[in-house]
C-alpha cells in the first residue's frame, strides 16, 4: 500500500493484468484542492477498451464467475468488504486527495461502501427465482435469475468510489462480469478497487477497470455491441446520450442522473433540527451531490426564525483543506465545475434572487489563493421560478422559497423536472407521511437528511432517471428472468396427434 497515497504512473486493469494503454497515452490527474499533480493515468484507446469489454465477454462466456456456487461468490465480495475496510483510510485520503471532499465525508463514504459490499455479498445467496402455479396440472414452472452478462458502469466524479460500489457489488453478486469506467477526475479509488477485487480471488477478466481523460471512453462503452448492460450515474444531459445509443442495440440500462431535491420545512418543525438538516442536505459534499437537498421551502410561520438560524449556522461552517478533519466544505472538483457555481450566482443575482449568504468563492482561503477551488455556503431568497431554483447547480449554493400551505409546498416540491429526494420537516406524522405521499421523488426523508443506505431502494423519478440501486431490486437490474416449464405428466404429449 505504500504507492497507494501518492500514485505516480496508474494503468488499465484488463483480463487480470494491469497494462499501460496500448498507444502509452496518459493523462494528468491533480489535487483540486492543491492544483498538485497526483497521477499520471493511463488514457485507454479504442483498442484497450476493446480489450477490457472482451476479457469481461470471455470471464463472463466461460461461466466459472456465473455459475460459481453463490456462496463462493459472497464470499469473494466479504473479502473485498473486509480489504476496504482495512484500507479505509488510506483510501479515504486517496478520495480526498483526488477529489477534493473534506475527509470526514470521505471516512464516511469508506464505511458505506464496505456496508454496500457486505449487503450484496448477503444477498448473493438470496437471487431467488420463484415457484409459480402450474399453467396446466401436468407442468412445473420455476424461474430462475440469471445474470445479465456483461456489464459497463460508468461513474460520475462526486463519489468515486462510493457510486462504483453501488454498481460493481450488485453486479458481481448477480454473477455479471464488469467493466468499470470512472469519471476522468476521480479515477484513483477504482484502479485500487480493481487491485482488491484481484486480492479478493475475483477471477481474472470479471471486473475490468479502465480509464480516459475524454468523454468517448463512456460512449465507446455504451455502443459496444458486446456489452448486456449499462449502469450509469451521471448527469441528465448525459443520461439522454446513453439512453438514446444503448437503444441501438437494445442494451438495458438504469440511470442515475440529476437531481434539484426540496427541503420542506412546516411551521411545526423542531427549528434547530430542520436548520441543522437543512443546511446538511445542500452543504455536504460541498452541494455537489445528487441528492443534495438545495431548495429549501419553508412555511410563512417559521420562515423568518429559519432563515436567522441557517444563515448564522452556515457562516460557522469550516470551509477549506479538505485534510483537515474540522473541515465541513471542501474544494470544488472541477474547475469548469467552480466557474458554473460562479456563473449561477451571478444569473441568481441578475434574477433578483437575494443573496442571504456567500455568492463568491472564499477571499480569505490559503489554498483558495493557492489555486485550489473553493466556493462558499450560498443562500438565495428566490422565487422557484428563478432558474437558481429549477436547474442543477452542483454546489453549494441553496435557495430558500417561501409557502403558506401544505397543497403549496407540495406543488413547489413538484415543480421540477427532477424527482430524486426529498426531506420533509414535521412534527405532525399524518401531515410529514401525507406530504410524503404527495411528493414524486424516489426517496422521502422525513425529519432527517440522511436517506442512503444499503438495502433501501435509492434512485429517481422524472428526470433524475430510472431503476434503483441499493435494495435487493437492484439484483434484478442485473439478472434476466428465465422461466422454465417441465412437463411432468404421466402420458407424452402429442400436440398434433399425430
Ligand atoms: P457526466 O454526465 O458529465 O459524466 C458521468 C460519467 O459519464 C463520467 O464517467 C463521464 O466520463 C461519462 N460520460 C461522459 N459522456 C459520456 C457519453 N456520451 N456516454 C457515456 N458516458 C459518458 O456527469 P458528472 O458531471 O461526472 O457528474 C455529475 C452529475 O451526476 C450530476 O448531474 C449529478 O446529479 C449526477 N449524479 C447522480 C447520482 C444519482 O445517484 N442519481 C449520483 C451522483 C451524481
Amino acid at each position: 500500500m505504500t504507492t497507494m497515497a501518492t500514485p505516480t504512473r496508474t494503468q488499465l486493469l484488463i483480463g487480470g493484468s494491469w497494462q499501460d494503454a496500448s498507444d502509452g497515452a496518459f493523462y494528468d490527474d491533480r489535487n483540486p484542492a492543491t492544483g498538485a499533480l497526483l497521477a499520471e493515468v493511463a488514457q485507454a484507446s479504442r483498442a484497450d477498451l476493446d480489450a477490457a469489454v472482451g476479457s469481461a465477454r470471455k470471464a463472463f462466456d466461460n461461466g466459472k464467475w456465473a455459475t460459481m456456487a453463490a456462496s463462493r461468490r459472497a464470499k469473494i465480495l466479504y473479502k473485498m468488504a473486509q480489504l476496504i475496510g482495512e484500507r479505509a483510510k488510506d483510501l479515504a485520503l486517496l478520495e480526498v486527495r483526488d477529489n477534493g471532499k473534506a475527509i470526514s465525508t470521505a471516512k464516511g463514504e469508506m464505511s458505506a461502501i464496505v456496508d454496500c459490499f457486505e449487503f450484496y455479498a448477503g444477498a448473493t445467496t438470496k437471487n431467488f427465482g420463484e415457484s409459480l402455479p402450474p399453467p396446466l396440472p401436468t407442468y412445473l414452472a420455476t424461474t430462475v435469475r440469471e445474470p445479465a452478462g456483461v456489464v459497463g458502469a460508468i461513474v460520475p466524479w462526486n463519489f468515486p468510489l462510493l457510486l462504483a460500489s453501488w454498481k460493481v457489488a450488485p453486479a458481481l453478486a448477480a454473477g455479471c462480469t464488469v467493466v468499470l469506467k470512472p469519471a476522468p477526475s476521480t479515477p484513483l479509488t477504482a484502479i485500487e478497487l480493481g487491485k482488491i477485487a484481484l486480492e479478493a480471488g475475483v477471477p481474472e477478466g470479471v471486473l475490468n477497470v479502465v480509464t480516459g481523460s475524454g468523454r468517448e471512453l463512456g460512449a465507446w462503452l455504451v455502443e459496444h455491441p458486446a456489452v448486456d448492460k449499462i449502469a450509469f450515474t451521471g448527469s441528465t444531459a448525459t443520461g439522454r446520450l446513453v439512453a438514446a445509443s444503448a437503444a441501438q442495440s437494445l442494451k438495458r440500462v438504469t440511470l442515475e442522473l440529476g437531481g434539484k431535491s426540496p427541503s420542506l420545512v412546516f411551521d411545526d418543525a423542531i427549528l434547530d433540527a430542520a436548520v441543522a438538516g437543512a443546511l446538511y442536505g445542500i452543504y455536504y459534499n460541498a452541494g455537489q451531490a445528487c441528492d443534495a437537498r438545495s431548495r429549501i421551502l419553508v412555511q410563512a410561520g417559521i420562515y423568518d426564525d429559519f432563515v436567522a438560524s441557517f444563515v448564522e449556522k452556515s457562516r460557522k461552517l469550516k470551509v477549506g483543506n479538505p485534510e483537515d478533519p474540522a473541515t465541513q466544505v471542501g474544494a470544488i472538483t472541477l474547475r469548469e465545475q467552480h466557474e458554473k457555481i460562479k456563473a449561477y450566482c451571478d444569473i441568481g443575482i441578475a434574477e433578483g434572487a437575494k443573496v442571504l449568504l456567500g455568492g463568491r468563492a472564499p477571499d480569505d482561503l490559503e489554498q483558495a489563493l493557492n489555486d485550489g477551488m473553493f466556493w462558499s455556503p450560498t443562500a438565495f431568497e428566490a422565487s422557484n421560478d428563478h432558474r437558481v431554483a429549477r436547474e442543477e447547480i452542483f454546489g453549494p449554493v441553496a435557495t430558500l422559497v417561501r409557502f403558506e400551505t401544505e397543497a403549496e409546498a407540495v406543488a413547489l416540491a413538484n415543480d421540477s423536472d427532477y424527482g430524486l429526494s426529498a426531506s420533509v420537516w414535521s412534527q405532525n406524522i399524518g401531515r410529514a407521511n401525507r406530504v410524503a405521499r404527495g411528493i414524486r421523488t424516489g426517496t422521502v426523508a422525513i425529519n432527517t437528511p440522511y436517506a442512503i443506505f444499503p438495502g433501501i431502494p435509492f434512485g429517481g423519478f422524472k428526470h433524475s432517471g430510472y431503476g434503483r440501486e441499493l435494495g435487493m431490486e437492484t439484483m434484478r437490474a442485473y439478472t434476466e428472468t428465465k422461466s422454465v416449464l417441465t412437463f411432468i405428466g404421466e402420458k407424452p404429449m402429442n400436440p398434433f396427434g399425430v
